[in-house]
């Protein structure tokens, strides 16, 4: 069984998504962390940003999906994924269709042995268009980034982190490749106004029909 959230930066999907993953016993994908692993090694192996470049350097097969962290070999990745750095860089090496593909296929393989709880921008239409339950989480800039700030793993300040997301959105709605839309058939939730623990209700709600 695949459920895919998607929703843009903050919105909350990442939090809904383990949680629901959790209460299933699915396991639980954040996309967007393996589009952040490619951009760590790109800056680690100091790689110039070139698509062919990063798709021939990148072990791909060595990356695996957890549901905290991602691991490169024997190289646990999670709060490093979230540095400045890496925010900057990441929309634009997640806009390189042969990386995309590299990364989907990634996470396809990964759903094919588990149930799994899929999140990031092209969960619903791209990757799972199939998915069992499809959902599209929405938030206003400011909530998104007050969440972002309260997990506390930005070295930012709220103020620097809007800013970031804001022109993140942008960034990420222009690209050709990989740009966040919404699919018809997905619930659509706002959740601005909304607890954490009120958006999970309503998606638990949506899966038990
Ligand atoms: O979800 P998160 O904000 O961690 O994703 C980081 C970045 O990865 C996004 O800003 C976006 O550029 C990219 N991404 C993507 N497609 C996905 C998930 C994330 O292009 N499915």
């Amino acid at each position: 069984m695949i459920i895919a959230i998607d929703g843009p930066a903050g919105s909350g999907k990442s939090t809904v998504a383990r949680y629901i993953a959790d209460k299933l016993g699915f396991l639980y994908v954040n996309s967007g962390r393996v589009y952040r692993t490619v951009t760590f090694l790109c800056l680690e192996k100091d790689l110039s940003i070139s698509e062919e470049a990063i798709f021939k350097s990148i072990p791909w097969n060595e990356i695996s999906i957890h549901r905290d962290y991602i691991a490169v070999n024997l190289q646990q990745l999670s709060d490093e994924l979230h540095h400045q750095r890496i925010d900057k860089l990441v929309p634009r090496i997640s806009s390189f269709p042969m990386i995309r593909k590299a990364v989907n296929n990634i996470i396809v393989n990964t759903s094919k042995n588990e149930n799994v709880v899929a999140e990031g921008r092209d969960m619903t239409t791209v990757v799972f268009p199939d998915a069992d339950i499809k959902v599209y989480l929405d938030a206003s800039i400011e909530s998104r980034a007050m969440r972002r700030f309260n997990q506390g793993i930005s070295d930012q300040t709220f103020e620097e982190i809007y800013k970031a997301i804001e022109e993140r959105d942008q960034v990420d709605q222009k690209k050709a490749v990989g740009a966040l839309r919404r699919s018809t058939d997905a619930l659509y939730l706002d959740t601005s106004g909304l607890t954490i623990e009120q958006v999970c209700e309503k998606v638990i709600k949506s899966i038990q029909g």
